[in-house]
């Protein structure tokens, strides 16, 4: 491994360039840093877009429900029948030149650890780092979550999770069981159900459908929930698990025509399909599992950062454990909307800490260093 080179040596790493990657990026160069010098941007993607750039193709951006474009410039004229991962790639990689964010890619982050004198040493692929604090922001994209179930590795069919999705076309003529009862198994039903010879869905907890998109008292009251858990050291939920489905016409039809008719979850997967302790039992092809993502924080494992339940435990973006490093797009974060905030917040709480030693950013207003002390 090598050692930090000159020009690796800066106050702030932001590691994942995806929405709050950016958004932190944004919000540390409004605050004077410079990109580059005085912080830097790892991304392990190989293009702009953070996640979106894996999304499959048949999410356009039409469909994409609540995308809230980054602070300081709009996403404006965008056909909604085109890739959301097309039309978000570009409008990242558009943002990254017009705010000059200088995103070294593609540099994946292996392991940070403590360097000595307070800093932190951040291990690469393409070399190490050192910094003052970082903005951590590698979404959960990385990190697919498939249940254990037993008798799974014994099904002759295929199994694939939402991170593998491309779209409907292979499951033609296909008996497809589709597992979660998020927006991601509800996308994929009402594609596959076109072409297949029969869908079934299963999720673990009855599925809530919200009528129409939710307000913002009720994502107020959502992320707060997965905040508290946050705050409790556990695991984070996703936000979407505690929002409900917003009813969209096409969901209305297909839960009339009976697409949408939801079984619980199997107990056993056998080799011809899954099987419920009552008897009942659907023969499959396929296996989709869109039962959601974890946070990606391997690379951060050496700070020891977990508490006894599991999870990392934050006051807003901060970790409590060790305050030089934020988490953003993390739990309550993990949203547009969330992640934006989250970067700002992350750099004023930054700008607070770092202007206590010697650092090439400005001091805080008096109201942020007041709110860090
Ligand atoms: C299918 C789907 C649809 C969604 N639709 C919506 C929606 O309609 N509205 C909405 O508000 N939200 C939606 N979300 C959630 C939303 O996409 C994210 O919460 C949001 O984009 C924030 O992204 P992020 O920056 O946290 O992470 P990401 O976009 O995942 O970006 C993380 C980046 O970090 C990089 N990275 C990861 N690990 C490392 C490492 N070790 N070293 C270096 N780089 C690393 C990755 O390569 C990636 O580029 C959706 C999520 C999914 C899965």
């Amino acid at each position: 491994m090598k050692f930090s080179e000159p020009g690796h040596e800066v106050e702030v790493v932001v590691v994942g360039a995806g929405q709050a990657g950016l958004s932190g990026a944004y919000h540390l160069r409004r605050a004077g840093w410079e990109p580059g010098r005085d912080f830097v941007v790892l991304d392990g993607s190989p293009h702009p877009g953070g996640a979106w750039q894996f999304r499959w193709p048949t999410l356009t951006y039409g469909r994409v429900h609540a995308m809230n474009a980054l602070p300081g410039m709009a996403l404006t004229g965008a056909d909604p029948e085109r890739p959301s991962a097309e039309v978000i790639g570009e409008y990242f990689a558009a943002y990254e030149r017009a705010f000059g964010l200088r995103v070294r890619r593609p540099v994946r982050v292996r392991a940070v650890r403590e360097a000595g004198n307070g800093r932190l040493r951040v291990e690469t692929d393409a070399g190490v780092w050192t910094a003052r604090a970082l903005i951590n922001a590698t979404g959960t994209w990385e990190r697919p979550f498939w249940p254990r179930v037993p008798g799974q590795e014994a099904f002759t069919g295929r199994q694939l999770h939402t991170s593998r999705y491309r779209g409907p076309e292979s499951f033609a003529g296909e008996r497809v069981v589709v597992v979660g009862g998020g927006t991601s198994a509800v996308q994929h039903l009402l594609e596959i159900s076109r072409v297949a010879a029969a869908t079934t869905w299963v999720t673990r907890r009855e599925p809530v459908f919200t009528d129409g998109p939710f307000d913002e008292e009720q994502g107020r009251a959502a992320v707060a929930l997965v905040a508290e858990r946050v705050r409790d050291g556990l695991p984070p939920r996703s936000v979407v698990s505690v929002t409900g489905l917003p009813l969209t016409e096409e969901m209305r039809r297909a839960r009339e025509s009976g697409v949408l008719r939801r079984l619980p979850m199997f107990d056993r997967i056998t080799p011809g399909g899954v099987v419920w302790d009552d008897g009942r039992a659907v023969a499959a092809d396929s296996i989709v599992w869109a039962t959601g993502f974890r946070a990606a924080l391997g690379h951060l494992a050496p700070l020891g950062l977990r508490e006894a339940g599991g999870g990392i435990r934050l006051e807003g973006t901060r970790v409590v454990r060790d305050p030089r490093i934020h988490l953003v797009g993390y739990g309550p974060s993990a949203s547009t909307v969330g992640a934006n905030r989250a970067g700002r917040a992350a750099v004023r709480g930054l700008r607070a800490l770092l202007s206590s030693g010697s650092v090439r950013g400005p001091a805080p207003t008096p109201e942020e260093a007041a709110e860090a002390a």
